[in-house]
């Protein structure tokens, strides 16, 4: 029996880990997700490292492919052994973290613990995972022999996460859109500045959606994918939709709650809050699984901007596009209305037959609504805030009185948290803090000092007022930059075959 099966049915073809995250589509247009999620207790990888606790992780939810199936797995990896390996290659990408010993720290203010996912090479939590991601990808497409064009579209932190995942990686070649204008300065250098040559960035003259549905569309045209195939190459996309995203998304919450009972916050058992900024869902779904198999959380907070669907759903039980239409905020990563992993909670919670009758209905109605009892259950889980920009921008201000400064996804978080506060007993929490203030250094420093800024001269106000800057960012501004193509949607498809073709001579 393999681990994963489609959230629209899970009696269709099973898959092994090496194949989803090949293969992200899985049957009846569903994603890949765990068929069992078995209960442990966490509290017996208390002594281990982050890269330990990975693998524990990844053999107790059987992500990991088990030595006594090796050998029925030839068809998806030579063998255990070897992706054993790979993980072990891929998790030492960790060590370049700030700090080599632990990657996600925490900073305590009151009973709120911020767990900083921020410390890797981007600066945002997607390094997490796409940190060793790409390792494990590009070592498996390697032990096949084949060759993967990654699509990725990008509203300002997945683009150079990817990238930087994938850069220089055999068997690999990645193409990454990003929105001309629409992401902060300090994002867009990460991206067009980045040297590796097995790399294509285009801006799009449009919004991330733009971008976001001319990536579909190619995901489905039978054109496009034919003629990659004739040089060779299969089509894969790195987003939260990826379950190898989500895998390593599940570690954190749980090295997060471990760190508390280390250092004595906490006893192994007390059961805390874990505050979540969502936009895609993968970073809650990764506490949801952490939740289900055991650690003790009492509640998973999602926090939204004014695009707050995620709010309405978990308050109402009514999950409704149709009357909405995306808002610009300040935090770009949360600007969203399609949130894909929904669909793994609604699978965990109501099975398959159910989460593809509610997929449906959203296709056709662009709304589904959950019955009374599983409103009742969805509940037993998550609660929900959100807050727009103004007071996203009051909570930096007053967290920076505080002697903290957090970016505007970690502080709608926080908000969330103090509103929880204020009608609870202070109880205990990890905050998940998802990016350095660095990535969007105009809105920090504009809720500081009410002054609008560009990037250089905010990071330089910010510096002026205390803060400190990786030396990664601040030399993103003299390098030189590479990609310099805009283009529209509707030119994308030819622009990536004339590219995969130059580049074969
Ligand atoms: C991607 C991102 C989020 C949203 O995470 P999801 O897993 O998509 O819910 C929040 N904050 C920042 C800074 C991000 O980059």
């Amino acid at each position: 029996m393999l681990p994963f099966v489609s959230t629209r049915n899970a009696s269709a073809k099973q898959s092994d880990f090496i194949h989803a995250i090949l293969y992200p589509q899985a049957p009846d247009n569903g994603l890949w997700t765990l068929q069992h999620l078995p209960h442990i207790d966490w509290s017996a990888y208390l002594d281990l490292g982050y890269d330990e606790l990975c693998k524990a992780v990844f053999e107790n939810l059987h992500i990991m492919p088990p030595q006594s199936l090796a050998n029925s797995h030839t068809n998806s990896y030579a063998n255990a052994n070897t992706f054993a390996d790979a993980l072990t290659h891929a998790l030492k990408l960790y060590k370049r973290f700030d700090d080599p010993t632990n990657p996600a720290p925490l900073h305590k203010l009151g009973n709120a613990y911020f767990l900083e996912l921020y410390h890797g090479p981007t600066r945002a939590f997607k390094d997490m995972a796409l940190s060793p991601f790409g390792a494990i990808f590009a070592s498996v497409a390697k032990d096949q022999n084949k060759q993967f064009l990654i699509l990725t579209a990008t509203s300002g932190d997945t683009g150079p996460a990817t990238l930087e995942s994938f850069a220089n990686q055999p068997n690999i070649k990645v193409v990454c859109l990003y929105p001309k204008g629409g992401t902060s300065e300090v994002q867009a250098l990460q991206m067009i500045t980045n040297p590796a040559q097995n790399i294509k960035v285009f801006g799009i003259d449009g919004n991330f959606d733009d971008a976001q549905s001319a990536l579909k569309n190619l995901l489905n045209d039978k054109e496009f994918l034919q003629n990659l195939d004739s040089h060779n190459f299969s089509l894969s996309v790195a987003n939260s939709v990826n379950f190898g995203r989500i895998a390593f998304q599940i570690v954190y919450h749980i090295w997060g709650y471990l760190q508390l009972v280390k250092n004595g916050s906490i006893k192994y058992g007390e059961k805390i809050y874990s505050v979540i900024p969502s936009g895609n869902f993968g970073n809650a779904l990764g506490a949801f699984f952490a939740k289900k198999t055991g650690l003790p959380i009492e509640k998973i907070i999602i926090a939204s901007n004014k695009n707050n669907i995620l709010t309405e759903f978990i308050q109402s039980g009514i999950y409704d596009i149709s009357t909405r239409t995306l808002q610009k905020t300040l935090s770009p990563a949360m600007d969203i209305l399609k949130s894909s992993n929904v669909e793994r909670i609604l699978f965990a919670l109501f099975g398959d037959v159910r989460t593809k009758e509610l997929l449906n209905s959203l296709q056709q109605q662009s709304k589904y609504v959950l019955t009374k009892d599983e409103l009742a259950l969805l509940q037993q889980d998550f609660l929900a805030w959100w807050c727009d920009d103004c007071r996203t921008q009051s909570i930096i201000k007053s967290t920076f009185a505080k002697g903290y400064i957090i970016d505007p996804h970690t502080a709608i978080a926080y908000g969330a948290y103090q509103e929880l506060c204020a009608n609870s007993n202070n109880p205990k929490a990890l905050i998940a803090s998802t990016a350095e203030w660095s990535k969007f250094a105009p809105s920090v420093a504009e809720s500081i000092s009410d002054k609008k800024l560009n990037d250089t001269q905010a990071i330089a106000k910010m510096c002026e007022n205390g803060a400190k800057i990786s030396p990664a960012i601040m030399a993103l501004f003299d390098k030189p930059i590479i990609h310099k193509q805009v283009i529209h949607s509707s030119e994308i498809k030819h622009e990536i075959l004339r590219w995969i073709q130059s580049d074969k001579k």
